[in-house]
């Protein structure tokens, strides 16, 4: 293109181009977004096979995920705040700033109009690490960050259940919690036998290793799901206080529960 070789403007002109094709950039972009919102009150990602507006941007649109995401973040926020329309104009709010926001409002569950507005006016004209700073202010205590490496597999049933909880607008946090408080007493009835019926004696040989499920369950219920030297509730383990090798049978009174490092610390000791 022959717009392309600038060798032969003034520097005057370069600098006064410059800030022109920025201006324009920021039309473009804010244009960009006005876009991306129609096509979601459209829909029309779906009708393309994508399941989200994200996917529609990072696989129809070409851009990174990180861009894509910011993106979406300034087209949700330009959706609950037309406002800002003005500030993305001028570049008083950037999109890195705009999606920093844009994922504290979803993990603080900010859902006040005016709460954000006020947050936004105070990153407004602000670089990224200023902008960091300011809304790190905003940030609960009591949430803990926490970073995990997740292979995709897990990382899609985890979107996948957040995909089921969507309709509540669920932060990752309580989506987290949903999925514990369910998956908790399940994982401890298969471990400690919670469920376990009561059989009739003769069904309950004691000359055995395997301890049978309905005496695991009453250990534990009687340790109350604790090792009985440390209350620890880690890697608990049910323990023959006389060594099965040594004749100790797997009834209630012989078994209790002992954490892994307190077994293994008694082991040590026979
Ligand atoms: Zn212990």
């Amino acid at each position: 293109m022959d717009g392309m070789n600038l060798r032969h403007l003034t520097d005057k002109v370069l600098l006064l181009d410059t800030k022109h094709l920025v201006a324009r950039e920021r039309e473009i972009t804010l244009k960009l977004l006005h876009h991306l919102k129609e096509i979601e009150r459209r829909r029309l990602f779906s009708d393309l096979g994508y399941g989200s507006l994200f996917e529609y941007i990072v696989k129809e649109l070409g851009y990174s995920e990180p861009a894509a995401s910011r993106r979406l973040h300034a087209t949700r926020l330009l959706k609950d705040l037309p406002h800002i329309e003005k500030k993305i104009a001028d570049g008083s709010l950037s999109l890195t700033n705009l999606s920093l926001a844009g994922q504290l409002f979803k993990n603080e569950d900010i859902q006040d109009p005016q709460e954000k507005k006020e947050i936004l006016e105070k990153i407004e004209n602000t670089t990224k690490r200023e902008c960091e700073k300011e809304l790190k202010k905003l940030v609960h205590s009591d949430l803990h960050v926490m970073k995990l490496s997740l292979k995709e597999e897990t990382l899609n049933l985890f979107q996948e259940i957040r995909g089921v909880l969507a309709h509540k607008r669920f932060t990752n946090d309580e989506v987290m919690h949903e999925i514990f408080k369910i998956a908790l007493p399940i994982i401890k009835n298969k471990k400690f036998k919670l469920n376990a019926k009561f059989t009739t004696p003769a069904a309950l040989p004691s000359i055995t290793r395997k301890i049978p499920n309905i005496i695991k369950k009453e250990v534990y219920e009687r340790d109350g799901g604790r090792c009985t030297k440390c209350q620890s509730t880690f890697k608990l383990e049910y323990d023959h206080i006389k060594p099965f090798a040594m004749g100790g049978e797997s009834t209630l009174a012989n078994l209790r529960l002992l954490c892994f490092s307190c077994n293994q610390r008694r082991l040590k000791e026979l």
